[in-house]
């Protein structure tokens, strides 16, 4: 550890402040810095409460400080990639820039979950599940942890991506839950018929759009997790064509989809015979940003 005086580190809080303020980047995320190399909460540096410490320790330098934020300001990297790690629900989670940094609204997705497995006969029967997309694993983790008689397959094509997902697994001591590298259900065949819950957030923005995302976003974060071809819905249409032939007897079908999408996906799902109980789902600002379905009457396939 490095231990650094408060007072210092009360003017290198200033100064990057100020620098942030400037740069257009909100003030809050030198917080997040600090708090990713000190043992400081979010309180301590609000009210100040370390600036009469003769020592603050710290896992890495004030020069180390000041060159990751002179990243953040400059190359525009999101604090969470310096950071290297990330809040989300009540995870922690590792992320590396082969991760999409899991974003606040995503974390609706298991509330879904939540309501759908309440409205459900209790079994105690284990349920199989899949997060396909998983990236950083926050889903299927999540779901893991939430429900624990689920055991949850948690796919991703990126060998990069499911790496990071393991060690996110790990760190937050999940058990029940299973890694396949592969192309949405491509490595899945053993459990035809077997699946009770299907959810993703796959890439859904437009190709033309990304161009166009803060420089965060489009110089960062990858862009296969992001790109969803022409009109943004090439994964989830075949996420919707795809997923029937998993199914058990009866299960719910979601996903996170751009603003603007939801009644191209819900006419989608409506089209396939199999899906019923079509239903979206806003997030915290109002906006529609996921469509559910219950998958059901398999005598139809
Ligand atoms: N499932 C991960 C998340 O929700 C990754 C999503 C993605 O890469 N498109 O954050």
């Amino acid at each position: 550890m490095i231990p650094v005086s408060g007072e210092v580190l009360h003017h290198w809080r200033c100064q990057a402040q100020t620098d942030a303020q400037n740069a257009d980047v909100p003030l809050y995320e030198v917080d997040w810095l600090l708090q990713g190399v000190s043992a400081l909460s979010q309180s301590d540096l609000s009210l100040g409460l370390y600036r009469d410490r003769l020592n603050v320790p710290l896992r890495q330098s004030l020069a180390w400080l000041t060159e990751q934020w002179q990243r953040r300001l400059v190359e525009r990297v999101p604090v969470q990639y310096l950071v290297g790690e990330t809040p989300w629900r009540d995870l922690m989670l590792t992320v590396t820039p082969d991760v999409l940094i899991p974003r606040p609204e995503t974390e609706l997705i298991v509330d879904i979950v939540q309501a759908w497995a309440e409205q459900q006969e209790l079994t105690s029967e284990p349920q199989v599940w899949a997060d396909l997309g998983t990236g950083s694993g926050a889903i299927a983790i999540s779901l893991a942890k939430t429900f624990p008689q689920f055991h949850v397959l948690a796919v991703d094509i990126s060998a990069a991506a499911l790496d990071v997902a393991r060690q996110n697994a790990e760190r937050n001591q999940v058990e029940n839950i299973q890694f396949y590298q592969g192309s949405w259900f491509d490595t899945l065949e053993d459990w035809y018929g077997q699946l009770w819950g299907v959810i993703a957030n796959p890439p859904y923005i437009p190709s033309n759009v990304i161009l166009e995302l803060e420089p965060e976003v489009m110089n960062h974060e990858p862009h296969q997790a992001l790109d969803g071809g022409q009109d943004g819905l090439d994964d989830i249409r075949l996420l919707i064509e795809q997923a029937p032939k998993f199914f058990q007897s009866d299960g719910l079908w979601l996903t996170e989809h751009m603003q603007g999408q939801a009644q191209s996906i819900a006419a989608l799902l409506a089209a396939e015979a199999v899906y019923t109980d079509i239903q979206t789902h806003q997030d915290l600002a109002g906006i529609e940003r996921f469509v559910s379905a219950r998958l059901s009457c398999l005598d139809q396939l």
